[in-house]
């Protein structure tokens, strides 16, 4: 076990002892992942710089503009909407946040499914936030801008892939959480890595070469256990915590734009038969459903910023 001297406490709990589980200071790659040795939370320490990022974010939300992905998007939401609403909000209207909204697949499937419903984006992307006005949507560029914007309540506030690109996710889901309805939900989706040091491993086993465990803008590596444990801090209950399969129909042409197929397809296949992932705890995401304790919990906690930020690209 290596301990090392830290430049900020842990995300989540303040500690300032790490474990180093993967490091590389080279010329194509700078990443350094810690587990925290009070509460096993799995972040990057040091960030990664702001240039990289926008760099990175840059690519990627270029790679989101396709049509095709965006409609993939939209088809893999519809189903979620629907069962979510019926199961938390039959019938009646409400108010709908899409934290992180990109490129408005999910602002268009919600539109779609209850146009009943009033939508609002918060997006701090230039691009992006032009093009879901154009779409006719309400769109903040942060929390903080959303709350000086007044408005009734959200009853659903969701971050779809994006709680592990926020610098400080407590926080920001506390923030979110004082603009939550009191029977409102809030909807997280976020990477499982409770099998990052195997996937590591099995990817630089496939590819014969080393590459970053996880995206550079993954500064928040969550498990189920730690997304709980988040959302405790921020001052949330969990009404429903599942592993969600990478198998799961659609969820491919969402992610990459492709139609599975050959080897791919079979694993898929095979996935979805014997539920494999789902038995081991290894599903490639985590979704869960919060909602707010009824006394909240006062944060922020020891050696956290006040600030809640705005939210990172999906990925
Ligand atoms: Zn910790």
């Amino acid at each position: 076990m290596t301990e090392s001297a830290t430049m900020a406490g842990c995300p989540l709990c303040g500690g300032r002892k790490e474990r180093v589980l993967f490091e590389e200071a080279s010329a194509v790659l700078r990443m350094r992942i810690v587990r925290c040795g009070d509460c096993g939370f799995m972040f990057q320490n040091p960030r990664v710089s702001e240039l990289m990022l926008e760099d990175a974010h840059a690519e990627f939300t270029e790679y989101e503009r396709y049509p095709a992905l965006q409609e993939a998007k939209q088809r893999l939401y519809e189903p979620r909407i629907r069962r979510i609403l019926t199961s938390f909000f039959p019938q009646r209207p409400g108010r709908f946040l899409d934290f992180g909204a990109g490129y408005g697949a999910m602002l268009q499937a919600f539109r779609q499914a209850r146009p009943d419903w009033e939508l609002v984006g918060v997006e701090p992307s230039a691009r992006a936030g032009l093009a879901l006005s154009g779409q006719g949507f309400e769109i903040r560029t942060s929390i903080e801008e959303l709350a000086t914007c007044g408005g009734a309540p959200f009853d659903w506030i969701n971050l779809d892939n994006v709680l592990e690109h926020l610098d400080d996710p407590v926080g920001s889901l506390s923030a979110l959480r004082n603009l939550l309805a009191r029977d409102g939900i809030v909807f997280i989706e976020v990477p499982n890595e409770s099998f990052f040091r195997l996937r590591y491993r099995l990817n630089d086993w496939v590819r014969g070469s080393s590459k970053a465990p996880t995206f550079p803008g993954h500064l928040n590596l969550f498990t189920p256990r730690t997304l709980r444990r988040a959302a405790g801090l921020a001052g949330f209950r969990v009404t429903e915590l599942r592993g969600v399969s990478a198998a799961e129909p659609g969820r491919m042409e969402a992610l990459f734009g492709i139609e599975p197929a050959g080897r791919l397809l079979a694993i898929l296949r095979l996935l979805r038969w014997t539920r494999l992932d789902h038995l081991i705890g290894m599903t490639y995401f985590t979704q869960c459903i919060l909602q707010p304790l009824e006394v909240p919990s006062p944060v922020p906690g020891p050696g956290r910023k006040s600030s809640s930020g705005g939210p990172g690209r999906q990925g």
